[in-house]
């Protein structure tokens, strides 16, 4: 493939280059994948180095791809030509698409993408080390490098308020600080009287159950039937341990997740598969005629984070999955589970309290340790929080938020992995999705009838189903907010998830 082809005559052999160059830089995009695949699984600690200069060169090679002229000059035609007269026709959503990516990538320049991906990869490392050792001063220049580049790149990519609005763009298209704030208020001050009212609640879960002995490889086969059950298909996709579980699309019939195992917690292993199924569900449910487009593209992280948290919440913690489960895993698990009564079971893992971890938080607090995370990056980002006074600003504001005490920076600013890759202005898309997912999920319901019964059955057909018709198949056909309306006939609020969180743990609390 070379990208010197003669130059198109017809808007039709135009159309036709712009998507070839666009699927050689997917497919290029899809290499990069792999080798960061390679880095969080098998690749051995000194292969760092390389391995950064490795993924910076081919990030230089797409960029300067991306920002050739003719591209311009392809999309100037195909824009005034009769494919964009219906704007949700595939060609139309293509070229609106693909000069959205054009616009954005022809404002960089190659020194700050180059320095970005080259930061961002030893950062990493820096990140390992100090959040092992709980010491921030090691992350702290790495974090204050990011920053000042994540400014850069706001500024060339341009914003009218805001330069969180150029960064959240990157993540989630067409979004806004000021909408998502104005969502994330009215979901606060709904959650935290839920909290409140759960911490006082006459009826405990007694979390022992979960801490019993599950053995590690007795977990491997119980995640991998229930990855399995749900849609995964395994001729398409593998499962691997690592450290901070992901998943990565490589493209058609490639569809990598990662998980950790604790033998004395089931939760780790077991609802980070299921998370990481539901994303993986959505790019083997892409279009794969469309692959290396806009239409065999997912929507937005948040869209992305909306089918993981369905899968892992909505699904993974409901009754009517663990009416099926729950004898296979006393099965998987009889020194663990058997005679276990499903309640107790479904209870404790159901737990809701205050907890350090983001990844462990349950359904209802995971929304604060966002709400956090959200406000410290607008802080940093535009100046009024030094990186230095990060860790004393988010002890205190978690103080506020979940009303416990950070014991150390480990469980505190350096637990997670993304600030150390140069997302800034990525957190939000956790809470959009866990808000897109309750709506989606209300929608579903409505749709199919006897849903939840199927999966009581163990057959979760119907509910992949309705998501691939309506989410999986449209690629990028809308976006994120005209997406929610067309399925559910309302804009995005947070409305469905207060009134789940309500109906589920109310009862089980006894409230
Ligand atoms: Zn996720």
């Amino acid at each position: 493939m070379t990208t010197t082809a003669a130059a198109p005559t017809t808007v039709r052999s135009s159309y036709d280059e712009l998507l070839r160059r666009s699927k050689e830089a997917t497919i290029l995009g899809s290499a990069c994948s792999v080798l960061h695949w390679d880095k969080e699984t098998y690749m051995p600690p000194a292969g760092g180095e390389n391995r950064a200069e490795q993924l910076t060169l081919l990030a230089g090679i797409i960029h300067d791809r991306c920002v050739d002229p003719a591209w311009g000059e392809l999309l100037a035609k195909c824009e005034a030509s009769e494919l964009v007269k219906d704007k949700s026709s595939t060609e139309a959503v293509n070229i609106r698409e693909l000069r959205r990516m054009y616009d954005r990538e022809t404002k960089l320049p190659k020194r700050l993408v180059e320095e970005f991906v080259r930061t961002s990869s030893l950062s990493q490392e820096a990140w390992v080390t100090a959040r092992k050792e709980s010491d921030f001063s090691k992350f702290q220049p790495w974090l204050e490098k990011l920053i000042k580049l994540s400014r850069e790149k706001a500024d060339c990519w341009g914003y009218e308020k805001n330069p969180y609005d150029a960064l959240l763009d990157e993540f989630e298209p067409y979004e806004t600080c000021e909408n998502v704030t104005r969502i994330f208020d009215g979901l606060q001050g709904e959650l935290v009287p839920i909290i409140e009212r759960i911490a006082g609640a006459p009826k405990r879960p007694d979390k022992s159950i979960l801490t019993r002995a599950y053995p590690i490889e007795k977990q491997q086969a119980f995640c991998r039937k229930a990855a399995e059950a749900i849609g995964f298909d395994f001729q398409s996709g593998r499962i691997d341990t690592v450290v901070h579980p992901f998943c990565s699309g490589m493209g058609p019939g490639d569809t990598r997740i990662t998980t950790r195992y604790n033998e004395r917690f089931l939760n780790e292993a077991f609802f980070g598969t299921m998370h990481e199924t539901g994303h993986a569900l959505y790019d083997m449910g892409l279009p794969r005629e469309h692959y290396g487009t806009p239409m065999g593209s997912s929507v937005s992280l948040g869209i992305h984070e909306s089918q993981s948290r369905m899968w892992e919440n909505f699904v993974g913690r409901s009754p009517a999955f663990w009416r099926f489960f729950l004898p296979e895993a006393a099965k998987a698990f009889p020194e663990a589970l058997s005679g276990a009564r499903s309640e107790a079971f479904l209870h404790a893992v159901n737990t809701v309290e205050p907890s350090y971890i983001r990844v462990e938080a349950d359904e209802a607090t995971y929304n604060l340790h966002i709400v956090l995370r959200f406000e410290l990056e607008q802080a940093m980002l535009s100046g009024k929080l030094g990186v230095k006074d990060l860790p004393a600003a988010w002890n205190k504001r978690f103080k506020e938020l979940l009303g416990i005490a950070v014991p150390d920076d480990r469980r505190g600013c350096l637990q997670d992995v993304h600030w150390s890759f140069g997302h800034i202005g990525y957190f939000a898309t956790y809470t959009l999705g866990n808000l897109y997912a309750a709506q989606f999920y209300a929608q579903a319901k409505k749709d199919v009838p006897g849903l939840e019964d199927s999966f009581a059955k163990g057959d979760f057909t119907p509910l992949l189903g309705w998501l691939r018709k309506n989410i999986h198949g449209q690629g990028m056909r809308l976006r994120a907010g005209e997406l929610i309306r067309a399925v559910t006939g309302r804009p995005l609020s947070h409305a469905d998830l207060v009134s789940h969180l309500k109906a589920k743990f109310e009862p089980m609390y006894g409230l």
